[in-house]
């Protein structure tokens, strides 16, 4: 006989993706860096009931093909949601950090590479070279370290048009980022831009993690973290709208018009 193979739609998580088995009504969550290997969207993919009495194999299907630092604004929502609101103002402060980490990179690899005219050169070799690089400069960055380079490279990404350019940038970061003034960001021409960046300079996420985290483990309460995670998600949302950032995999192949400065 054979098996009847059915699908189940999955609901995914930044970390996770969980599904109902069609066959035992088990729910089950399947981690993507330990039980599916890979981060990438998945669609159609086969698992295998981890009801041990049960074992049916199946189909997940509805993936989010949303870059990580929506995602993990979805699952800010998700926590929201459960009041489980120490886990809500966490998933929106990393969200903030992620989507700081990955605009450093579109700024400063993928569209110097892109915007480049000289095509004899090794493109992946340059890109893992300097993403490299950059990992060095940053990796000791905390929240407000990225967030002042994230608003000084959005200040200075006109002047990112080259791999040289680029390169030099990555060189020059200083090891503690200086303050990006908020007359900067207040005199930038183009008025959306200047009021998303303010969002930024303003946003106080991260000393809600803070108080979160610390000694004294705060508990907040449900107006906090709604306010707090309001404003996460509809800043994060709306830079990424303005800058056109997505996933990885959308700037690896972009295309030359959407890459300009
Ligand atoms: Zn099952």
């Amino acid at each position: 006989m054979t098996q009847d193979i059915r699908a189940a739609d999955i609901k995914p998580t930044y970390e996770n993706i969980s599904a109902i088995c069609p066959s035992c009504k088990q729910h089950n969550v399947y981690n993507r860096a330990s039980d599916i290997g890979h981060f990438r969207a998945i669609s159609n993919y086969r698992v295998i009931c981890l009801n041990g009495e049960c074992g049916a194999f199946f189909y997940v299907v509805g993936d989010l093909i949303n870059p990580g630092h929506e995602m993990l604004l979805l699952d800010s929502w998700s926590f929201f949601r459960e009041k489980r609101y120490i886990q809500a103002v966490l998933s929106a402060a990393t969200a903030y950090e992620f989507f700081f980490a990955h605009f450093l990179r579109v700024e400063l690899l993928f569209r110097p590479n892109l915007r480049d005219i000289d095509f004899s050169v090794d493109e992946i070799q340059w890109l893992n070279d300097h993403a490299q690089l950059l990992i060095k400069k940053t990796q000791r960055h905390a929240f407000e370290d990225m967030r002042r380079l994230f608003l000084r490279v959005a200040l200075d990404r006109h002047k990112l048009t080259s791999r040289a350019a680029a390169a030099g940038y990555i060189a020059g970061l200083p090891k503690k980022p200086g303050a990006v003034l908020r007359r900067e960001v207040e005199s930038i021409a183009n008025l959306n831009r200047s009021k998303l960046l303010l969002r930024v300079v303003e946003a106080e996420i991260a000393q809600l993690r803070n108080k979160v985290v610390h000694k004294d483990a705060l508990r907040p309460t449900r107006e906090n973290t709604e306010q707090a995670i309001t404003n996460a998600y509809e800043t994060i949302f709306a830079l990424g709208t303005h800058f056109k950032i997505g996933d990885t995999d959308y700037h690896l192949n972009e295309s030359r018009e959407d890459a300009a400065p």
